[in-house]
């Protein structure tokens, strides 16, 4: 692909169905609605989320660790975005005052295709962002949490907040009721997000079930849950080539999905069996994550988890024996000081009984204090001292560097932020 002589580069077939434009100072990426997803400029990276979030993404450390984020002020963002529609404006009226280029380059060789594109981009003005972003949260209850790993997921929010609700450190669903929808509700919600989506979900590859345990449905209606999902959002596994890039539609030119992800929590009233899981895993569940939180079970006491380490290591065997992928959470810091050698030395005890395989994920976080959760007054209360930011970037180091799991085996580590979660 050439770039123009005049300065610029559009791709209308950049992986995972975007476009992409480049300028000699940035980079846009936007999907085939228009909408905007990330820039690149002066080295950083903003994304914009579907509620119209812009985040100023700092990568800190590995790539496996800590991505502190910032989202943006209105201004901020407005200021920004006015900026992009300028740039992308100049491109247009270039094309069309100098409809020729001397090289005969990429560019304007899909001038037809790429001035129409352009001009959708312009009619998308902040105003319209704006209206994505009421849109979106008519749509959805908040989103707290989310797994960073989910390859292009759209979020199905079979559930409202989580059954369980008292993990002292989780303030994600506080003074929010619990509920599951009926089927009327979740064939209503999946409308909504498709009429939202429009073509945006041209770059869509997964399905993500929300809230935090949606696994805790009623397994004959999680079922049909599951089987209203897969007829709205067809699932053919290996659609995608191997590096899941290129969309390869079908003569009706609809998108497919490659899988369903979901959390779950080892609550043991609420057990799957091992048949039930192999029937979700013929229902395309591909991959379950798992708030193992710490690997020692005083820690999961003191922060009033609902199980302890052995029903997780039983439910994360079970999902694996039916040949579901795992994921497993951790949050660094947890326990603070007091609990520092047992929550590393305890969690890699755990995680290496747990099988997990190059398929599987360890994802880490960084603990949040948050004034809505007990956890911050516990502490105290216990002269427990928050570790800092770098001591628990060593904790994780150490978990990591401490598993003793063949390479062929060891599984993939990936950090996620709790906070400005990217969907
Ligand atoms: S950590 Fe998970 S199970 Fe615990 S309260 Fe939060 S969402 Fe619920």
């Amino acid at each position: 692909m050439t770039n123009c002589e005049k300065g610029f580069f559009v791709n209308l077939h950049a992986p995972y169905d975007l476009v992409y434009i480049k300028l000699p100072d940035s980079e846009y990426t936007f999907d085939k609605s228009g909408r905007l997803m990330w820039i690149i400029k002066d080295d950083a990276k903003i994304e914009r989320n579907l509620n119209n979030k812009f985040v100023l993404k700092s990568d800190i450390g590995f790539d496996y660790l800590y991505k502190k984020n910032r989202v943006l002020s209105y201004n901020e963002s407005w200021e920004l975005y006015k900026n992009i529609l300028h740039e992308i404006q100049f491109i247009l009226n270039t094309m069309k005052s100098e409809p020729h280029c001397s090289k005969n380059c990429d560019v304007y060789k899909h001038e037809k295709d790429i001035i129409p594109f352009l001009e959708k981009i312009i009619s998308y003005d902040f105003e319209a962002l704006l209206r994505d972003e009421q849109n979106f949260n008519s749509i959805y209850s908040p989103i707290e949490i989310f797994p960073s790993d989910i390859p292009h997921p759209i979020i199905v929010q079979l559930t409202q907040g989580c059954s369980y609700n008292k993990c002292t450190f989780c303030y994600f669903y506080k003074n929010r009721c619990f509920k599951i929808k009926n089927l009327e509700e979740l064939q209503r919600h999946i409308f909504e997000i498709k009429e939202f989506l429009g073509d945006s979900i041209f770059n869509k590859r997964s399905i993500f079930l929300g809230d935090a345990n949606a696994l805790t449905i009623e397994y004959s209606l999680l079922i049909s849950m599951l089987d209203i999902v897969r007829k709205e959002f067809p699932i053919v596994q290996n659609y995608y080539n191997e590096n899941r890039f290129i969309l390869q539609k079908n003569k009706s030119n609809k998108t497919r999905f490659d899988g369903i992800y979901s959390f779950i929590d080892a609550m043991d009233d609420r057990k799957l069996t091992l048949n039930q899981f192999k029937e979700l895993k013929k229902r395309n569940l591909e991959k379950i994550y798992i708030g193992l939180e710490s690997g020692s079970n005083r820690v999961l006491s003191f922060i009033k988890k609902c199980n302890t380490v052995e029903q997780l290591i039983n439910i994360t065997q079970t999902i694996k024996q039916a040949d579901i992928k795992v994921g497993i959470m951790i949050i660094a810091g947890i326990g603070g000081d007091k609990y520092y050698n047992e929550h590393v030395n305890e969690t890699i005890k755990v995680i290496e009984k747990l099988n997990l395989n190059t398929e599987d994920t360890i994802n880490f976080s960084h603990l949040v204090l948050s004034d809505k959760a007990s956890y911050k007054q516990d502490i105290i209360k216990n002269g427990i001292k928050k570790l800092t930011y770098d001591q628990e970037q060593h904790q994780i180091d150490e978990i990591v560097t401490g598993l003793k799991i063949s390479t062929t085996y060891f599984p993939n580590i990936r950090g996620y932020e709790v906070e400005n979660v990217r969907f």
